[in-house]
């Protein structure tokens, strides 16, 4: 390869910074999303972030479900220039109605950004995307946010991430008083003061402190409170975890930073370091070896479809991830699965709702191509070489429906429509065993059903029911032998569209029992 071409591949790679943001609903994802946006210069009026949030546009071509709800049913991506770095923001929706879309989305991203409320600390949804995260083993850092309010004691805080998730955490900063005593941070890495300034936020001042006994800060936060940073801070040199780089790359220890996302407040400086401590793309494994960012050759796969981003067009947008080489628009590349050559002519960048054509892109970043129908989630593009990207995770359903054609007239665009939503990723279809068949569709947010409800009526102009169901766990069964009688009590036989058996609990008492009664079967989460 020529080194011009390396150099610049190198260079670029150094320079991208991909990562999404988890977190619980209402822990300030959008408000820290919109600032570190306006630090990029990737949006003027503060604002408008949360704009969308509410209004979801009205001129808005995502799909209608998305603006009746005002939620994001998709995850989009947002990108900005900071400090020399290109970083992607995946957006992942913030609604408990989340679906397997967010943890799809968690593979293209090679960080993460935990947000946590400092009054209620870590949360269900928090728990549920940590773990995606922590079985990629990708560097997470975590955000300890409204400090402008009552929370949590800092100690309990870190005590409950350990506990809760399992990862140690290295406090970057310490808060100087809580809610209305709040008067500022120490940052223990540069040993200087960010004070927070109560009446106007948008101006932080930082002092240089020797260290957490400066008078500086006595005098700025009183005895009382200077005390107890000393107190506290010399805890965490006794007893806390020491920096170490090495286990952060690992995911095996979170730097954490305090501020309030609304105020303003740590949010440049969480930036900085985060900037500076979170990897750029790394290799990817596919079942050619291991990819290089930097190798010449361009891949990437597609980990993300949103149909009918523009109704009118009926068109629908792939979202890949570029794992190396360089793209430019007009560029051919194999789809691996088909083995066709496609040209990537109109590929888009998003910032939030505005799309922008692409010319060229580099590993780490996100581009939607359009899709005429050709995409599936999984699917590797790449030049020159038949690589294909290691498979998506899929996720173990925890809601159940039972689905059915309203019209019987319809039942072959009904098995289409069913049929093509199912391969697409957008929920996993069971079927029963036995003289008559059932149907039933799992996911993991109930937003799937309405979105899976609202595409088949669009899209296949088939009205079908849904009838929620008790069931709450899928288990895929393996076994040399299986004794369908064995699962009659709240538990049902059903098989996968891959015709694997599978399981349906209604709780975890018949699970256990089915498991504890079967001890030649294997039980898993997901197909094998
Ligand atoms: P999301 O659901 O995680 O995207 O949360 P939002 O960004 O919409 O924030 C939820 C609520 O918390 C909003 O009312 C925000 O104004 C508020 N909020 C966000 N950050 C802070 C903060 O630092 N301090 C306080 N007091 N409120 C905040």
């Amino acid at each position: 390869m020529s080194k011009a071409i390396r150099d610049e591949l190198k260079q670029e790679v150094a320079k991208r910074r991909t990562f999404a943001i988890i977190s619980h609903p209402d822990a300030g994802k959008t408000t820290l999303t919109e600032k570190l946006l306006l630090f990029g210069g990737a949006i003027h009026i503060a604002g408008s972030v949360k704009a969308r949030k509410a209004a979801r546009h009205a001129t808005s071509d995502w799909m209608e479900i998305e603006k009746q709800r005002g939620i994001s049913v998709t995850s989009s991506v947002m990108q900005f220039q900071y400090a020399g770095k290109n970083v992607n923001i995946l957006d992942t929706p913030g609604h408990q109605d989340f679906s397997e879309d967010t943890y799809r989305t968690l593979t293209a991203a090679d960080s993460a950004v935990m947000l946590i409320d400092v009054a209620k600390g870590v949360e269900a949804q928090t728990i549920k995307l940590f773990q995606v995260c922590r079985k990629r083993g990708i560097p997470i850092f975590t955000f300890i946010n409204k400090l402008d309010r009552e929370g949590q004691n800092p100690f309990e805080l870190l005590e409950e991430i350990e506990r809760v998730l399992g990862i140690r955490s290295v406090p970057m900063n310490w808060p100087i008083g809580m809610g209305r005593e709040l008067c500022g941070v120490y940052d223990r890495m540069k040993k200087q003061v960010e004070l927070f300034q109560g009446n106007d936020h948008s101006t932080i001042e930082v002092r240089p402190a020797a260290d957490y006994n400066d008078p500086a800060i006595r005098e700025m936060a009183g005895d009382y409170l200077a005390d107890q940073l000393a107190q506290d801070l010399e805890l965490l040199d006794v007893a806390g975890d020491p920096f170490d780089y090495e286990k952060v790359r690992a995911g095996e220890l979170t730097p954490v930073f305090f501020g309030s996302a609304v105020n303003n407040f740590g949010v440049q400086t969480f930036l900085e370091n985060f900037l500076q401590l979170a990897p750029a793309p790394t290799s990817r494994r596919t079942t050619e070896g291991e990819v290089e960012p930097d190798d010449e050759k361009f891949s990437g796969y597609i980990f993300k479809i949103q149909a009918n981003m523009n109704p009118a067009h009926r068109d629908r947008i792939a979202f890949l991830r570029i794992c190396s080489g360089k793209f430019e628009r007009g560029m051919s590349v194999k789809h691996v699965r088909t083995g066709k050559d496609i040209k990537l002519s109109q590929p888009q960048q998003f910032l939030a709702q505005d799309r922008d054509i692409v010319d060229t892109a580099y590993p780490g970043d996100i581009i939607g191509l359009f899709d005429p129908g050709i995409f599936r989630i999984g699917d590797s593009l790449a030049q020159g070489a038949n690589l294909t990207f290691d498979e998506l995770p899929t996720f173990s359903p925890e809601i159940f429906a039972k689905v059915s054609v309203k019209n019987a007239l319809k039942q072959k665009q009904y098995l289409k429509g069913l049929d093509q939503l199912t391969e697409e990723g957008m929920v996993q279809v069971f079927r029963s065993i036995g003289p008559f068949e059932d149907t039933y569709l799992g996911v993991v947010g109930q937003l799937q059903f309405d979105v899976f409800e609202y595409r088949m009526k669009n899209e296949y102009g088939v009205d079908i029911q849904l009838a929620r169901t008790q069931f709450q766990f899928a288990r895929w069964i393996v076994a040399d032998k299986l004794d369908a009688s064995k699962f009659r009590i709240n538990s049902t036989l059903v098989r996968d569209k891959n015709d694997n058996n599978v399981a349906l609990f209604e709780n975890e008492y018949a699970m256990r029992t089915a498991v504890e009664r079967m001890p030649d079967v294997k039980f898993l989460e997901t197909a094998p």
